[in-house]
């Protein structure tokens, strides 16, 4: 029962939050509606939901995960220093990569997918 209304309100919060959440931001969110879940529980409860398809883990490297809800397929640019995550929409890199995989297959290369992240200093953190 309890549980029910924990995912529902996850859910909820992934579904009207623009751009990736950590586990710890997602107990503040949660927090803030009046709810409160054990680390571990959240955990199980994003790992569903990425199960499901609707939420997916990003490969940033950081020392944190981040989470955010499936919509349309971007990569993100992480500062170095504060971990903060940029969503980029550029169709430009998606473009380019279809480039790139033209250029494999006359190779013999059979190019599947693609996974990268770009890294750098956020503003405040160029102070
Ligand atoms: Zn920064
Ligand atoms: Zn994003």
């Amino acid at each position: 029962m309890r549980s029910t209304v924990l995912s529902r309100a996850v859910s909820e919060i992934f579904r009207s939050h623009r751009g990736p959440i950590t586990i710890p931001q997602l107990r503040e969110f949660l927090h803030a509606k009046g709810l409160s879940a054990h680390k571990t529980t959240l955990y199980r409860i994003v790992r569903r939901l990425c199960e499901a398809g609707m939420v997916e883990e990003l490969m940033l490297d950081t020392s944190v995960a981040y989470y955010e809800m499936q919509r349309v397929h971007h990569h993100h640019a992480v500062c170095s220093v504060c971990e903060h995550i940029f969503c980029l929409s550029d169709l430009v890199i998606e473009r380019g990569l279809r480039r790139v995989g033209s250029l494999l297959s006359r190779h013999g290369f059979f190019f599947i997918d693609h996974q990268f992240s770009l890294h750098g200093l956020c503003k405040a953190c160029q102070k």
